[in-house]
């Protein structure tokens, strides 16, 4: 089965892990904080925490922007469930925006619509969570005008988009957002086995993040809030959680990070072969030149086909041995979050969106022959 997506891991990424494997730390070891540099500084941010996943990072940047019960996160319906659940741990309110019928990404009119009805019934959004779907970034020069003048705060679900850059600068820099996530999980741009992280430019946040992942606990004599006792002194200040990356999957991270504009420069190559042979068929394939500075990272590559054929053209690709996949089931229809009250057509263009969508195979390691095979179903699939 040619699956939708795959790490790809070398002689040199096990050679990584096995050197920490041999050291004295397996966990809190010097690989830690040496990938947090090293990711800060790809992306041009001033701070990176590393976390056990990109679920735990949303989590830690929720809760280090002070989000509680009854407090609002926004985010896109078109995503994974982790984008919308990290509010529900803090015990806040969740509501969605509805994408934009091309990209697939949250819609800056239709928030401004939301803002502007929630503003007269003082239901205001504390955070607006915006995903990167499939690799392109959002337009996050128009949601920061409007956290400028709605007063909510940014983080930026970026799992999708490690390796893309919009308007000229790297995802993750925090020009427009208070905290990018990313994810290292093995269908991510890179991997760290499970894994994530959250990039901010504001050292108050790294530090409280960076609290929150290990207890709630510093050892940090600057940030004592008591006397010390002694060497062994350490403080919990806060109800934190483990949600720490272990020392070999960072060395993981690091050897990857190396091969990250390898991997995006394939993928890009993958995508641009698609869109070329895949031009003329009934289907709506996602915008491949890249314009402005704004460059996709190339997550997914996901067509668009009448949904009516969906199911069927599904399974032919699987009966062929293709294993395509689907992007997402919109997260306010899950049991979850209709037992809170939102409803099937409630987010019509996500919805919509979906019913029509299909992730073709896309990742470093696929072969141009995999590739031909994939197409030439597809054509058949379709004709
Ligand atoms: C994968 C993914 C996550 C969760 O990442 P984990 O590292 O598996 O916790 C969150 N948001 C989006 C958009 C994702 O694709």
């Amino acid at each position: 089965m040619i699956p939708y997506g795959h790490q790809w891991v070398d002689e040199d990424d096990i050679a990584a892990v096995v050197e920490v494997l041999r050291s004295d730390w397996l966990t809190q070891g010097p690989a830690v904080p040496r990938f947090e540099a090293a990711l800060a500084a790809y992306c041009g941010s001033a701070h990176a925490v590393a976390a056990n996943s990109a679920t735990s990072a949303l989590h830690l940047a929720c809760l280090a922007l002070g989000l509680g019960p009854g407090d609002r996160l926004w985010t896109s319906p078109l995503t994974f469930v982790a984008s919308a659940n990290c509010a529900r741990y803090c015990g806040a309110l969740v509501d969605f925006v509805d994408v934009e019928p091309h990209s697939g990404n949250l819609g800056v009119a239709a928030l401004e619509e939301k803002l502007r009805v929630a503003e007269r019934c003082g239901s205001l959004p504390k955070i607006v969570v915006p995903v990167h779907f499939a690799g392109a970034s959002c337009d996050m020069a128009g949601i920061r005008a409007l956290a400028e003048r709605y007063g909510f705060r940014i983080i930026e679900d970026a799992a999708h988009a490690l390796g893309g850059s919009y308007q000229g600068m790297p995802v993750g820099c925090c020009r427009y957002s208070d905290i990018t996530v990313f994810s290292f999980h093995p269908v991510k741009p890179i991997t760290t086995g499970e894994g994530g992280a959250a990039l901010t430019n504001d050292p108050i946040l790294a530090q409280r993040m960076a609290l929150l992942r290990s207890h709630g606990i510093t050892r940090a004599a600057s940030a004592l809030t008591e006397e010390s006792h002694g060497p062994w002194y350490y403080e919990q200040q806060a109800l934190g959680f483990n949600y720490r990356m272990t020392d070999f999957q960072a060395a993981l991270g690091l050897s990857q990070l190396g091969k990250l504009d390898e991997f995006v420069r394939r993928r890009r190559w993958l995508a641009c072969r698609y869109a070329e042979k895949l031009a003329g068929l009934p289907a709506q394939l996602p915008l491949c030149g890249d314009s402005s500075g704004d460059a996709s990272a190339w997550h997914l590559y996901v067509v668009r086909i009448a949904a009516a054929r969906r199911r069927a053209v599904f399974s032919l690709l699987h009966g062929a041995g293709i294993g395509a996949q689907v992007h997402y089931i919109p997260v306010h229809t899950q049991p979850y979050y209709r037992a809170l009250g939102f409803r099937v057509g409630d987010l019509p263009v996500a919805e919509s969106f979906y019913a029509q969508a299909i992730s073709l195979p896309l990742y470093p390691g696929l072969a141009t022959a995999e590739q031909d095979r994939v197409i030439a179903t597809l054509a058949e699939a379709l004709a």
